[in-house]
């Protein structure tokens, strides 16, 4: 079984007025100018499964900084989930400081959505790091028992569109802060996996887990050998990105970096499922 833990998808309104909601929405325009930048909506991605045998995506819109746009796409998610509910999972998006998200979330929970996320705290301007702005978030999603996706970069290497300021640092305070909160950290959390080989960190990070997004541009494929060497390999989630990326260069990574059958198999669907183990 392979689970695709993170797939971006675009209601068809988002695509069509995108010039006039990057305006106001400066981190979406910069993402969608970008060379690099693909849409794709439910269909598209139920298609792209088939041809590369993935049995199921979990897929979300994009995280705005207004309410009504989040709302957007929350909607075409759960419609999306509605019309493929043996492929598709949902995750809503709300912007953390917004009045109003907390019944957003609830919504989205009650239309049966898993989790809340990609959010992106720099895009959506806000500290990760500060309590003051983050325990109404922590609080939604511990409350509704939603895992919480958040994007997460490298606080070294090449520059990218959207690469943001969430390093290790700022990811583990946020953990420190909340640490009842399980949260899959986007694009191998930066490297806070890392540290989870220092014995506080690794209690600090027991509910945490890290995605494989953007892998192919970002690391080589032994990554996984060296997270399965540190004793990780519960941790690590298949997660392609799609539609900038491609599935079939996950599995050409997954395949050179050596890991045992085990490891594999947790990497490509166990370990999404015990993420979600409990939550119902
Ligand atoms: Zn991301």
């Amino acid at each position: 079984m392979i689970i695709d833990s993170h797939v971006h998808i675009y209601p068809p309104e988002v695509i069509r007025d995108v010039e006039k909601i990057g305006c106001s929405e400066p981190h979406f325009s910069e993402l969608t100018s970008c060379r690099i930048h693909r849409w794709a909506g439910a269909e598209d991605v139920i298609a792209k499964m088939d041809e590369e045998g993935v049995d199921v995506s979990w897929v979300f819109g994009f995280a705005f900084n207004d309410l009504g746009l989040c709302r957007l796409c929350n909607d075409y998610v759960i419609d999306s989930v509605k019309r493929f509910p043996h492929r598709l999972r949902g995750l809503a998006v709300v912007p953390p400081l917004a009045r109003g998200f907390e019944e957003e979330a609830i919504r989205c929970r009650e239309e049966g959505l898993i989790g809340i996320g990609e959010i992106f705290p720099q895009g959506q301007n806000f500290d990760l790091t500060d309590i003051r702005q983050t325990w109404k978030l922590a609080g939604v999603a511990d409350e509704l028992g939603m895992f919480l996706l958040i994007h997460s970069a490298e606080p070294v290497g090449h520059d990218y569109a959207g690469k943001g300021n969430v390093c290790p640092g700022e990811a583990a305070e946020f953990c420190i802060h909340h640490p009842e909160v399980r949260v899959l950290f986007a694009h191998f959390g930066g490297g806070l996996w890392l540290y989870e080989l220092m014995p506080e960190m690794k209690l600090a990070l027991s509910n945490v887990w890290y995605d494989s997004a953007a892998w192919p541009w970002l690391y080589e494929p032994s990554i996984l050998a060296a997270i399965e060497a540190a004793g990780l390999e519960d941790k690590i989630l298949f997660g392609s990105d799609f539609p900038i990326l491609a599935c079939s260069r996950y599995f050409d990574r997954l395949k050179s970096s050596r890991v045992s059958e085990k490891t594999a198999e947790k990497f490509l669907s166990l370990n999404a499922l015990s993420l979600l183990e409990g939550q119902g």
